[in-house]
């Protein structure tokens, strides 16, 4: 039999048989391995270990030690959620059940379900578990198939969509339950060590309004309790510091639906602190030589058209006639940046251009996916655009490099980075990708920054450094990005004259020091638990006078905290209740003023860490403050000096 060969991980080759499977691949590289094998990867596909592999291909051996092992074993806890579920509910109807990051969901039609049905089903899944099921790959004809399913269309319309032309058809089976699947899946439900229900929902069938609503169930699954309950605890956590529940509690946003789906309104106090990130990026961006540029929120489709958003993007943009011309709301703001660098004729030596706007985007996300703050219709990009010539591009990302690394080490935000390199599909030529990736590259190594390499998942434009934050609780967000573009100068055939007086096509690179003000928020919101830093909260200093006499000593020391965000707390509670409220509001400072505080001329300064200095200089305390505003320290620190 002729051989093929496939590529592992290492970057070595290996050769096969031409009809071997993922576990063939893995018996050949070592038999300890074959044994291990839960399921493969294949050309970044996730799938059985019988299941082939071609020649060329990429494989990846998953074991119970790999990354991938987790969204394995949590399919197969789907499939127990299924079985449980068509124990108890036999009419229930099983729609789609797949894994997630964080567990797994089943969308189920025809039974009606509350969280109050939770815990029966958890009881019966945890038998699953112990009665050991082995989970056996199944063929079947596909007339069978149909047959199975002749009373659940959802399964009808996968068999026609996805799984459309396939026969036999891919079924897994356990026990007493069956389902049309891909797999992979571990070898027995007694693998599964531990689950969990979470919560129960509702959905769109394929998350599609037009279709009717499914119940959505969303359970998790860890190898073992102890992974389950350390989740778990953390899980509350986050509920604690959800940025919807803390935003609502500390005034600072709300997305009423009178004004429409995911269309964010910033109170007085979100808008505080959206000012004073937006002063922050600006002075960055004018340290680095950027000029502020403002852009309308509607461009003509003309404009569109010219950029390729219309042809790529139309599904996402709202568009609407204008004395029958049809214009569009900007889902990005660079071509209207572009635009404005092509109004003039540019020398080599006035490059790089650089612009920047905190310029608001719309995009119609599906309603289904809107959340809070993190999936929205309207946002603000902080957004630069530089356009350099090709052996700027160095330089130029260096410089927002550093800008990004301030911004993390302002937050105390840690960040994973990628470069993602050229895709099979995309413009310009060989030579200007090695110039910029190579570039790219050595800016990653001279920082000695620790990165992965995505190749292939560039743009179709050019290659990108992507950050991911992480917060508080190791979730990880998307941040701010660096991305070099070849294919806009070219559509709006911008050019700078060079040094030979031709013409030449400049490089433009896109970059965002936050991402989006709406994301950045909310990760700020959840990292902080709400507990800003000085420079940024809302109310950076409450004054509680212990009786109402002390309100005129308590104003006059407002006045002489000049500029800083000071209120006074001139409700009559009691001290101890002035305190408590101070607290849950999370202001950094509490000033208290009694008799004595009024006759000495001083004040007493508590944080909002529990920690009192009496017998305070007002002057002393103010002096501090400008400090701690200007260097932006994460922590109230006056009460330690
Ligand atoms: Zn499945
Ligand atoms: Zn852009």
């Amino acid at each position: 039999m002729s051989e093929i060969v496939v590529s592992l991980p290492d970057g070595s080759e290996l050769s096969v048989a031409e009809d071997a499977t993922v576990a063939d691949v893995a018996y050949e590289i070592g038999p300890g391995l074959g044994r291990d094998t839960v399921a493969g990867v294949v050309d970044g596909e996730l799938v059985d270990k019988a299941d082939p592999v071609h020649d060329g291909a990429e494989v990846v051996i998953v074991t119970d030690q790999s990354d991938e092992y987790l969204r394995v074993l949590r399919h197969s806890a789907a499939h127990v959620f299924a079985q449980a579920l068509q124990r108890l509910y036999p009419e229930a109807k099983l729609a789609i059940g797949p894994p997630t990051d964080e567990g797994f969901y089943y969308d189920v039609a025809n039974v009606d379900l509350d969280a109050d049905d939770l815990d029966a089903i958890e009881a019966e899944m945890q038998e699953i578990l112990e009665d050991d099921l082995p989970i056996k790959r199944e063929h079947r004809p596909r007339e069978q198939a149909l047959e199975t399913y002749d009373d659940n269309e959802y399964k009808q319309e996968i068999l026609e969509n996805e799984a459309a032309g396939e026969d036999p058809v891919s079924f897994y089976v356990q026990g007493d339950f069956e389902d049309l699947c891909q797999g992979p899946h571990v070898e027995s439900t007694g693998d599964i060590g531990a689950v969990k229900l979470l919560n129960i929902s509702s959905a769109y069938w394929r998350g599609d309004e037009d279709n009717e609503t499914l119940t959505r169930v969303y359970g998790t699954a860890f190898e073992s309790e102890s992974d389950l309950e350390e989740y778990l605890s953390l899980r509350e956590e986050a509920k604690e510091r959800d940025h919807r529940k803390l935003g609502q509690e500390l005034d600072l946003f709300s997305i009423p639906d009178v004004t429409g789906p995911g269309l964010p309104l910033y109170h007085p106090n979100g808008k505080k602190i959206l000012d004073e990130l937006s002063a922050y990026a600006r002075d960055l961006n004018v340290d680095a030589g950027y000029d502020p540029v403002e852009t309308p929120h509607l461009f003509r489709t003309e404009l569109w058209k010219k950029s390729g958003h219309y042809d790529n993007y139309v599904d996402d943009m709202f568009l609407l006639d204008v004395n029958d011309e049809e214009y569009g709301l900007k889902p990005m703001n660079c071509p209207g940046h572009a635009t404005i660098f092509d109004q003039k004729s540019w020398s080599y030596r006035e490059l790089p251009v650089r612009y920047f706007e905190d310029g608001k985007v719309y995009r119609k996300e599906q309603r289904g996916e809107l959340s809070g703050l993190s999936r929205v219709w309207s946002f603000t990009i902080d957004d630069g655009h530089l356009f350099c010539r090709p052996e700027q591009i160095e330089q130029e990302v260096n410089q927002v490099m550093d800008a990004i690394y301030e911004v993390l080490d302002t937050f105390g935000l840690d960040a994973h980075v990628a470069l993602a390199t050229r895709p099979e599909k995309s413009v310009g030529g060989d030579e200007i990708w090695e110039q910029a990736e190579s570039q790219l590259r050595s800016v990653l190594e001279n920082q000695n920054i620790d990165y992965d390499l995505e190749p292939g998942d560039g743009a179709f434009y050019g290659p990108k450094i992507d950050f991911a934050f992480e917060d508080a609780l190791g979730r990880k967000w998307d941040g701010p990005t660096v991305q070099l573009d070849f294919n806009m100068p070219e559509r709006f055939e911008l050019t700078y004259t060079g040094e030979d007086n031709e013409d030449h096509r400049p490089v433009m690179i896109h970059r965002a020091l936050y991402g989006s003000y709406e994301r950045f928020f909310m990760v700020l919101i959840e990292h902080f638990d709400g507990k800003f830093p000085l420079w940024l909260a809302p109310e950076q200093v409450r004054i509680l006078p212990i009786s109402d006499d002390q309100l005129g000593y308590a104003h006059r020391v407002k006045n002489q905290l000049g500029d800083f965000r000071v209120d006074v707390e001139d409700r009559s509670w009691t001290l101890g209740r002035k305190i408590r409220e101070a607290q849950e509001d999370r202001v950094p400072y509490m000033i208290i003023v009694g008799g004595d505080e009024e006759e000495a001329g001083t004040i007493s300064v508590r944080d909002r860490k529990e920690r009192e200095r009496g017998d305070v200089d007002v002057e002393t305390f103010r002096t501090h403050l400008e400090s701690e505003y200007e260097e932006k320290r994460i922590e109230p620190d006056f009460i330690e000096e």
